[in-house]
């Protein structure tokens, strides 16, 4: 089957120009969908084990330009999992406090502790895009991030974090059509602001920014995986896939573990009934 999103390898060189935003892996559209069905299904079933377990967390890291769907695509996905399991982050300006701490603080306390999803809506990635972009800091400062980013997450996936990085890919086009579709229903206009048009000028400095931290930035434990991202249908079904695969990959461990788990309370509430 040829692959539905792209990994970057370590130490591999990023054309985004060279990946086709609409690409769909030649899947049909109602298959797609009714697998996509199947696999936020078995989602939920997954998230269950890894909460039960209690040995791993789940870290999805969602970056992406301007309408490239990160909020959409975090709501598909993650429809059918437990909201006491799951929690969304969305990071955004940072506050006067946070920007007297180093750029990890608040990240750092917004990890997933054992058992539970963390999804992050924009990340600490942005320290290294929206940041260098505007020149908010001096290249010095945000070019050693990309050392201190791949540092913590070694640190996260030492303490058994998976991580999952998706970097939605799109068209120029396409952001410009679905910014002028917010402004034809009025519903749906409050997610404008001119700052988004604003941002779009910047959109060359955006991929050579996007570029670089997926190039710095995609170790074998937690690589990025580019999603072709110009269909929202196969950009749902790409990420679903890849996160249900993934964590398929831990199901006999986690089965393993909540059996154990469960002959202990077995044999506790034995215990405690030949007492009484
Ligand atoms: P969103 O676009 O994610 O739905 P907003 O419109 O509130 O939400 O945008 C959040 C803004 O915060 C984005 O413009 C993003 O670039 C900015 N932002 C996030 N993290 C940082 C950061 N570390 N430094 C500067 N700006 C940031």
């Amino acid at each position: 089957m040829a692959p539905l999103t792209f990994k970057v390898a370590p130490d591999s060189k990023v054309q985004l120009a060279k990946i086709d935003p609409r690409y769909d892996a030649d899947i049909d559209r109602a298959k797609a969908e009714a697998e996509f069905v199947k696999l936020t299904a078995e989602l939920d079933e997954l998230q269950e084990l890894l909460f039960g377990a209690g040995t791993h967390s789940l870290l999805v890291v969602v970056q992406g330009m301007d309408t490239s769907g990160k909020d959409g695509t975090v709501r598909k996905v993650f429809s059918q999992v437990s909201p006491l399991g799951s929690y969304v982050v969305s990071f955004k300006v940072p506050t006067e406090d946070e920007l007297a701490h180093d750029f990890l603080w608040r990240v750092h306390q917004k990890t997933p502790a054992k058992g539970m999803i963390g999804i992050f809506n924009r990340s600490h990635y942005e320290d290294v895009l929206v940041v260098r972009v505007h020149d908010l800091v001096p290249e010095a400062v945000w070019r050693q991030r990309y050392r201190l980013i791949n540092d913590f997450e070694h640190s996260l996936t030492q303490s058994n974090t998976i991580i999952l990085k998706f970097y939605l890919h799109i068209s120029k086009q396409v952001q410009e059509e679905r910014l002028l579709a917010r402004e034809q229903e009025v519903t749906k206009a409050w997610k404008l602001s001119a700052g988004d048009w604003r941002e779009r000028e910047y959109w060359d400095a955006y991929m050579a920014a996007y570029e670089e931290a997926l190039e710095q930035c995609s170790s074998e434990a937690a690589p990025w995986q580019i999603v072709p991202a110009d269909r929202k249908w196969y950009r749902n079904y790409a990420v679903a896939h890849k996160v249900v695969t993934t964590l398929r990959g831990y199901k006999d461990e986690w089965l393993s573990k909540l059996g154990k788990l469960g002959e202990e309370r077995l044999l506790e509430l034995k215990a405690f009934r030949e007492k009484v």
